[in-house]
């Protein structure tokens, strides 16, 4: 066991952030040296940003995503194409596809996908209440924006059939050749994939 350099304090400030994604024990350690020496600028708003955060942040029952309001803002959100759903297994792929300004429509937040390995079944995800909001008369497609994995393509099927009933336009996300991609670069799964899913030019 090496001996301990910094208080208990510290030490659990670093055990913490080396929780974090990305963050192993050396740039936790970084990083906890950064929030101490800009206190005032850095460690301190940090840690307000973060009592608000924990004190207020809800998850939408409506739709899965976190917001500090309920419904979320994209949901009481009126200028937004009610005809639409996008499914996205987690809150970052939301962010994701809002950062790119390309669909203005409202989500639907899955919470996982589908995986035997892991033991996520369907009672484990926000399967029903996507049923739910998908009968709503004004819903006419869904857009299944989910990861090009084994598990999120089983996820796709599995969530198509529990909607099939509905007579929905159901889509996926194209699967291809990156913007800026290069064919030597690709991997097989990709070029074929790519291949099949061809546009008239
Ligand atoms: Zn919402």
């Amino acid at each position: 066991m090496p001996q301990s350099v910094a208080g208990p304090e510290i030490e659990r400030l670093i055990q913490l952030l080396a929780r974090m994604p990305g963050l192993g024990p050396r740039s936790a350690r970084r990083a906890a040296l950064q929030l101490i020496k800009k206190r005032d600028t850095l460690l301190g708003p940090l840690a307000e940003a973060m009592r608000v955060a924990a004190e207020r942040i809800v998850v939408c029952s409506s739709c899965g995503n976190v917001d500090t309001s309920e419904p979320c803002t994209i949901c009481r959100d009126a200028t937004r194409d009610p005809s639409t759903i996008v499914l996205v297994e987690d809150v970052s792929d939301l962010w994701a596809l809002e950062r790119s300004g390309a669909v203005n429509a409202r989500y639907h937040v899955l919470g996982g996908v589908l995986s035997a390995l892991d033991g996520v079944r369907p009672e484990h995800l926000n399967i029903e209440r996507l049923v739910e909001r998908a009968s709503d008369p004004a819903v006419k497609e869904i857009i299944l924006a989910l990861n090009a994995t084994v598990d999120g393509q089983t996820t796709a099927h599995y969530v198509t059939d529990a909607l099939r009933h509905l007579g929905l336009t159901i889509t996926r996300l194209a699967h291809g050749v990156p913007v800026g991609g290069e064919l030597d670069y690709l991997d097989e799964g990709t070029l074929s994939a790519a291949i099949r899913s061809r546009t008239a030019f």
